[in-house]
């Protein structure tokens, strides 16, 4: 079938499907999402997405009338029609519709929608830029209130390269749809998921990956300009996967090439991927 979208128990392809204008997740972004792939037709890591869509729910107080388990059931129901292997599955939530107003009303009825379509692969290697992290203080909630994100993304864009890396007063947090890893002396060193960034699965994943390498790491807060004496740097994502990144600011990373840690960790998760 391929590109299809789910909204509120309906399926449609991507085209033909639309939402309420007074939706308030158009008027205000008051709304939560995840981004899920799939390799070889099974949805990767899907509980891991569905439990921290809950957190990011709680933490915003916004009331899903699904279960996780139902939500699972019905992202395994629209994946399985798109008859898609590679895809990418978007979730999003939203407060629903109300007329506009800021304050939240007493009832209202979430709008819950999919959409599925194919995934592309990934890039090789990436450049990337530095950028002021303008973002709120709960960036721990996948919230599709992006803003600061798509500007500093295009401000990357503009600059000829693929992602903006975000620094919140000297430290580096992550980047606009990724997280970070430095390796330095054969250490690898991310920051620590607190508020201020998101807790990605492929980070998680990727931790655990280390951990099985015997890799010697520390989460612990880095300066930005750790990034240029790094011996490499790369970023994880649901999308990206591991991603070397070889340019920063225009300095060269590793000789411009994706370095040994980097490559190792990278095939190990593509392995995870698709055994
Ligand atoms: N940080 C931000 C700001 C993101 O949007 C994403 C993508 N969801 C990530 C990190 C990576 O998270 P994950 O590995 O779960 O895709």
């Amino acid at each position: 079938m391929g590109s299809i979208a789910y909204i509120n128990g309906e399926l449609l392809p991507i085209d033909q499907a639309s939402v309420n204008i007074e939706d308030r997740g158009y008027q205000f972004g008051d709304g939560i999402y995840e981004v899920v792939v799939s390799y070889n037709g099974s949805l990767f890591k899907l509980d891991a997405h569905l439990e921290r869509l809950k957190r990011s729910a709680e933490v915003i107080n916004l009331e899903i009338n699904h279960s996780i388990t139902e939500i699972r059931d019905i992202c395994q129901k629209v994946f399985l029609k798109s008859k898609l292997d590679f895809a990418s599955l978007y979730i999003q939530v939203t407060r629903g519709v109300s007329p506009r107003q800021h304050n939240i009303p007493e009832n209202y009825e979430p709008n819950l929608i999919i959409t599925v379509r194919e995934k592309p692969e990934p890039a090789e290697m990436v450049k990337a830029v530095t950028a002021e992290d303008l973002r709120w203080k709960k960036c721990c909630v996948k919230t599709t209130n992006l803003l600061p994100n798509v500007l500093a993304k295009r401000y990357a864009h503009d600059s000829g390269c693929d992602e903006a890396i975000l620094i919140r007063e000297g430290n580096l947090m992550e980047g606009t749809s990724t997280n970070i890893f430095l390796v330095k002396d054969g250490v690898v060193l991310t920051p620590p998921a607190d508020d201020y960034i998101l807790e990605g699965i492929t980070r998680n994943t990727v931790l655990n990956l280390i951990e099985e390498r015997g890799y010697s790491s520390k989460v612990r807060y880095i300066k930005a300009q750790e990034l240029f004496s790094a011996d490499e740097v790369f970023l994880t994502g649901t999308y990206v996967e591991v991603m070397p990144v070889v340019e920063i600011d225009g300095v060269t990373i590793n000789g411009g090439k994706p370095g040994p840690y980097t490559k190792t960790l990278r095939e190990d998760y593509r392995n995870l991927l698709a055994p």
